[in-house]
């Protein structure tokens, strides 16, 4: 089995981690400790959201520029194009370039309205993912990674719709996918089956959510069109009150998922890490990477 080989034995395996730009000097503190600990397992990359419609465009360039010079460790922006003008766009970009950051995550954001409410391009703006790829690549030379949704975007009409966008932005110049949080492998793999026979073959890294939170994670869940299946509701049922088991059932959950995919021979994982370390440390170590 692929999960028993040792560290050293699996060289194709990459990381990556997920951050938020911190909001309170409490939340910062916990941000670096979080970096300073997973820094040392080599990710490919750590990457710092972009708070809805731009809300924290200075404390993610801020925070992705901190986390490189101060770790060495390669990091990505991420960007969004709702609510904003080609130019206002294009400028974060030239910034990110500035800073050092050749790495940005593309999406298309969400309307300030909520997850899930029609969305209109701003009429100066780039009319999504796709669309700000190509202006991002006529920009400069990023690694540009976009969004993926095994469950399907709530907005996709369909499963073509779905693919055939996801085809348009790698076509325009990314270089991979990073999933939505799933929690069912088997919707993963039969995308990625999906987007290989529409002719797709860059990576499609699954996007991991490790449960520090059942309540607040499948809140989040429902608001973006992931589902929680119902043995993981029963796993997580009472538990709100004894943190302790909640811990040790997450890292069960996470761990299985992880095993399960590597058996399958997925070799690249996004942690979304929720600015903690503890839930991906554990994940890193069981996926065969520990610190240098
Ligand atoms: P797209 O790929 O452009 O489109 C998604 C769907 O909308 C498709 O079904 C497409 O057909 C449809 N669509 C596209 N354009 C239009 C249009 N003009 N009119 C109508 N329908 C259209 N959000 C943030 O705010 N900040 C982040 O940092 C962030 N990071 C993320 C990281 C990852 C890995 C993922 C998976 C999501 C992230 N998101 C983030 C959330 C993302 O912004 C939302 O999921 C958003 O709803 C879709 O973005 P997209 O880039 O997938 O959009």
């Amino acid at each position: 089995r692929a999960s028993r080989k040792i560290a050293g034995q699996r060289p194709d395996l990459q990381l990556s981690f997920e951050f938020f730009p911190p909001k309170t000097d409490a939340m910062e503190e916990r941000f670096w400790d979080s970096i300073h600990k997973l820094a040392p397992l080599q990710p490919r990359f750590v990457s710092v959201t972009y708070g809805a419609g731009g809300s924290t465009r200075e404390r993610t360039l801020r925070m992705v520029s901190s986390v490189k010079r101060d770790t060495g460790v390669d990091a990505a922006a991420h960007l969004t194009c709702v609510g904003a003008t080609r130019d206002e766009v294009d400028a974060v970009v030239r910034g990110y370039a500035e800073a050092g950051i050749n790495r940005i995550v593309a999406l298309r954001g969400d309307p300030p309205e909520g997850v899930g409410q029609p969305f209109t391009p701003h009429p100066e703006g780039y009319q999504n993912a796709a669309d700000l790829v190509a202006g991002i690549r006529r920009i400069g030379d990023f690694d540009i990674s976009v969004a993926a949704y095994p469950e399907k975007h709530p907005q996709s009409a369909d499963w073509q719709t779905d693919i055939d966008n996801l085809k348009r932005k790698l076509d325009a110049g990314a270089s991979r996918a990073i999933t939505q949080m799933f929690f069912s492998n088997a919707d993963y793999l039969r995308y990625v089956e999906r987007a290989r026979a529409a002719g797709i073959d860059a990576p499609i890294v699954p996007g991991i959510q490790p449960i520090h939170s059942f309540k607040q994670i499948s809140n989040f869940a429902s608001r973006c069109g992931a589902s929680i299946p119902d043995w993981l509701a029963e796993r997580f049922a009472g538990l709100d009150e004894d943190p302790e088991t909640h811990a040790l059932v997450a890292s069960a959950v996470a761990a299985e998922q992880v095993v399960e995919l590597l058996d399958e021979g997925v070799t690249e994982f996004h942690i979304y890490t929720m600015n903690r370390s503890n839930l991906a440390l554990a994940l890193a170590r069981i996926l065969g990477r520990r610190p240098d």
